[in-house]
């Protein structure tokens, strides 16, 4: 017990011990804690679909019909058609052949990863990849190599020398990543991964619902919805509900549901919660307006940043501010606080030493005025605590 109580008093003068925020409610671009209103600029509902009627009167009716729990894992006979429904629906927004529903994200990386790979393997990883996806590569004993971020030379490079003596490669990354706001080369990628008979594997986690002609993500965007292996997204972020998924081929999502363990040893999700991601399918479809207003939102405050000599890096609706230690991203934080803002200074481990930062995430359910607001305080919260 001392030997924990030690490693946390450690982490607290290193100003990286992190303690749970008691949140009140939060919805709208909004968030309460401690009785008091906030702008929130911290979450990932970035279409403000949380607290949408639709989504909720869908997650109401789906389990005053279905009850609230889903009974068994899915090889179990658990869930409903919904969750089937919902599966259809990935597939064809994706534009794959089948998709294959996770209780989350987190899982569905793991998941994924570890079933396809083994010792004898190698994962080809952007170096700035989610924990999960390199947490799969953990389970499953291949090799990892880890390439510069965003540096596709450097991968071709990589695969020119190690591809040969491995049996299977998986090149990963994320589309959007999500703490630099900034997106993968995919068609570069795509190119390699034909050139060197690797699998590619794309977190559409920051892109799903944002970007694309149908809000499908950055591979529809860029055209290459067909040569990702593996599309990977999760309904908890732009979705406004919960679940990981991966849309592919029938022969990928078949031998995922023969060898995923996270997929075959937890139990499926509530039937609310599938529902509530059917009924932001729609609105993704029926109300492009949001990714729109989103995005204008986007390029309004990385404009407003600029004014004041601040630059964020990215161009998505996800906007890093980066300011060095960690003691200057919480004193700035915290500043931003007592303004109304509510946004958590992002730390090692999530980010590399001396790269602290303040990640502005945008919903489309603010306003431009929120942006100015916000544009402006951080300029001064900067200003006010020099590096
Ligand atoms: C959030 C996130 C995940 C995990 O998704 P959850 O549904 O929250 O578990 C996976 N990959 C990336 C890039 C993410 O940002």
């Amino acid at each position: 017990m001392d030997e924990l109580r030690g490693w946390l008093a450690e982490r607290e003068v290193q100003g990286l011990r992190r303690t749970l925020p008691a949140v009140e409610a939060r919805g709208d671009g909004r968030i309460r804690v401690g009785g008091r209103d906030y702008l929130d600029v911290s979450g990932n509902d970035y279409l403000g679909l949380c607290t949408y009627p639709q989504l909720v009167a869908a997650a109401q009716a789906a389990t005053a019909r279905y009850g609230t729990g889903a009974g068994a894992a899915r090889l179990l006979g658990g869930g409903c058609e919904l969750h089937r429904h919902l599966e259809q629906a990935l597939a064809r927004f994706k534009h794959q052949e089948m998709a294959l529903l996770f209780n989350s994200g987190y899982q569905a990386n793991c998941g994924i990863i570890s079933a396809l790979l083994q010792p004898g393997d190698a994962v080809f990883a952007d170096r700035l990849a989610h924990a999960s996806l390199l947490d799969g590569v953990r389970l499953c004993g291949a090799r990892l190599f880890r390439f510069r971020h965003n540096d596709a030379t450097q991968l071709d490079e990589l695969l020119q020398r190690e591809r040969a003596k491995f049996r299977r490669a998986l090149i990963v990354t994320e589309s959007v990543f999500s703490m630099d706001g900034d997106c993968a080369p995919l068609r570069d990628l795509a190119a390699l991964k034909q050139q060197h008979a690797a699998w590619l594997l794309v977190d559409e986690a920051h892109a799903t619902g944002i970007f694309g002609a149908t809000g499908a993500g950055k591979a529809e965007e860029a055209g290459v919805a067909d040569s990702v292996d593996l599309l990977m997204g999760t309904c908890s972020k732009a979705l406004g509900s919960a679940g990981g998924y991966v849309a592919a081929s029938a022969s990928f999502i078949n031998t995922l549901i023969n060898s995923a363990r996270s997929f075959i040893f937890s139990t499926a999700l509530p039937p609310a919660v599938v529902a509530a991601s059917l009924a932001a399918l729609d609105v993704i479809r029926d109300e492009p307006q949001r990714r729109t207003h989103l995005q204008a939102l986007a390029v309004r405050l990385r404009q407003g940043l600029a004014a004041q000599g601040i630059t964020a890096t990215g161009d998505t609706q996800i906007v890093p501010v980066i300011l060095g230690s960690e003691q200057r991203a919480l004193a700035i934080a915290q500043r931003l606080r007592v303004d109304g803002i509510w946004v958590l200074p992002i730390r090692y481990p999530t980010v590399p030493h001396g790269s602290a930062r303040l990640r502005l995430s945008l919903s489309a359910a603010h306003q431009a005025a929120d942006i100015d607001r916000l544009a402006e305080r951080v300029a001064a919260a900067c200003a006010a605590v020099p590096a």
